[in-house]
């Protein structure tokens, strides 16, 4: 599933974004999920006085706005995306490759657990870990 990312320009004129969210943004131009320390590399690269506390802040307002999403799993490090369509990861246990996929049927089951055990509310996120077509070939697994 290629995910719709977001498209700066566009976005910063619609919910005027300030020059440093749609920094932000174009780091994330290119559909990856991010860390907040490789966001900050590149959003240096054309504004260099940036702190990463000022990217966390940016990134805090970018997910409020519902612009930006965050993925995190067992504790570790969070990593950040732009994109407005909710979808679930498959997660490479090797190389930490995060791959965007749909999952046709977990709303209604979550929904269903949910309102079986008197949940409101609710959000969830399907995270599938194993090891991806890649370093499975790598390493003739
Ligand atoms: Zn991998
Ligand atoms: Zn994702």
């Amino acid at each position: 599933m290629e995910a719709k990312t977001v498209d700066a320009g566009l976005l910063q004129s619609r919910y005027r974004l300030t020059k440093q969210r749609a920094a932000v943004l174009r780091a994330l131009g290119d559909g990856k999920h991010l860390s907040a320390e490789t966001i900050l590399e590149r959003v240096r690269a054309e504004m260099p006085a940036v702190s990463l506390g000022t990217i966390y802040r940016t990134l805090d307002i970018l997910r409020e706005i519902g612009l930006v999403q965050i993925f995190s799993f067992a504790g570790s490090a969070a990593r950040y995306e732009a994109t407005l369509e909710k979808h679930h990861h498959l997660l490479c246990s090797n190389c930490r490759s995060l791959t965007n996929v749909r999952a046709d049927g977990l709303a209604d089951l979550a929904h269903d657990i949910a309102r079986r055990e008197r949940f409101s509310n609710i959000d969830f996120a399907l995270t599938i870990v194993g090891r991806c077509h890649d370093c499975t070939n790598r390493n003739g697994a």
